[in-house]
């Protein structure tokens, strides 16, 4: 249930309807809008039965929230989230670029990546330094090695940086390095994972599993959100159908799915949905163009040798031609991207 404030509600009236749900036992979650203050109510609204909230000062209505999810809903906060990371504005009219190698090899390609990367004008270095890989044999990343070489990176260029974590340790050790914890598809549902990650306020990229569907995503997001972190980030990879020309479908339609339920900002992994990398430019302007608030692409210095997903990755120059044309289609749809090349 949400608690809508009047509009000229003042601080005093939302804290006391505040102290009020508390003293009851209820989690509060405070969202300020532009218009109006919205107190989400979340736990056994049973105890609310005799305590008629509606005729409390400063309140407007008690409006029940449909949807199982409820603090990612749009009910909730109707206002899309910006979510700032260090001057970056994620979800705002400017679209963000996170673009690197799936993984982080050694210090050159890194580097190398990373002044390439800075050149087109994309904001984020991603590198993979806990690897899900899917056979335990293969390159399975370096750790917090490759976490200080990003660093490194980020300190040569001014480039912010994201990172999967796989862990509750990983989050531990990323928490040092890192602007924003990437959780992968693979874990979409590791709930203590998630709740380890709400418990952070770091941003976190959380990316849809490959047989989630929206709204079972939508409610794994909801486990960081209710731990008090409400910098979440979608991101659509792709989902597993029948089709094998694309290593996953790209379900763009996850985009105004999402903007149509949630105030959460969404991305799309284009690189992870195609498998190749010849197809990653149309799906990076298709998801544009849906609407998505910007794109996390695989690339690699030199994609032929990747230790991981060398097939999808781009190389520096088509990237940057990438970025080009996504400074061109972006003003068409009311974005903006500064191609910096
Ligand atoms: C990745 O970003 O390198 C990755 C493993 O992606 P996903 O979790 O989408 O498979
Ligand atoms: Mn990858």
């Amino acid at each position: 249930m949400i608690i809508v404030m009047k509009k000229d509600s003042t601080e005093k009236e939302i804290q006391e309807v505040s102290n009020v749900l508390i003293s009851l036992g209820l989690g509060v979650h405070v969202s300020e809008g532009k218009e109006r203050t919205i107190i989400g109510v979340i736990g056994d609204k049973r105890v609310l039965n005799d305590v008629p909230l509606e005729l409390m000062s400063g309140v407007e209505k008690l409006v029940p929230i449909m949807e199982s999810y409820k603090l990612a809903s749009k009910t909730f906060k109707p206002e899309p989230s910006i979510i700032d990371v260090n001057g970056v504005r994620i979800g705002g009219k400017e679209l963000v670029i996170m673009a690197g190698p799936c993984a982080v090899e050694n210090r050159e390609q890194i580097l190398e990546a990373a002044t390439k990367i800075k050149k087109t004008g994309a904001q984020f270095l991603r590198g993979g330094a806990f690897k899900p890989r899917t056979s335990p044999y293969a390159f399975q990343g370096l750790e917090e090695e490759g976490l200080k070489l990003l660093k490194e990176a980020k300190e040569a260029t001014g480039l912010q940086i994201i990172s999967e974590v796989t862990s509750e340790r990983a989050v531990e050790i990323a928490d040092k390095y890192v602007d924003v914890f990437q959780i992968g598809a693979r874990n979409v549902q590791n709930f203590q994972l998630l709740k380890e990650v709400g418990r952070s306020k770091k941003p976190v990229l959380f990316k849809r599993g490959p047989s989630t569907t929206i709204d079972e995503w939508l409610n794994a997001a909801e486990y960081i959100i209710s731990e008090g972190n409400y910098n979440v980030i979608l991101c659509e990879r792709g989902i597993r159908t029948f089709e094998t020309a694309t290593r996953n479908t790209l379900d763009i339609s996850a985009v105004p799915v999402v903007k149509n339920t949630s105030h959460l900002p969404i991305f799309v992994d284009p690189s992870h949905a195609a498998g190749k990398a010849k197809y990653v430019p149309s799906l990076s302007m298709a998801a544009i163009a849906a609407g998505a608030d910007g794109l996390i692409i695989e690339v690699h210095p030199n994609p032929k040798c990747a230790l991981s997903d060398a097939a999808q990755q781009l190389t520096p120059e088509s990237f940057d031609s990438l970025c080009k044309d996504i400074s061109k289609i972006a003003p068409i749809i009311g974005r903006e991207f500064h191609y910096a090349g």
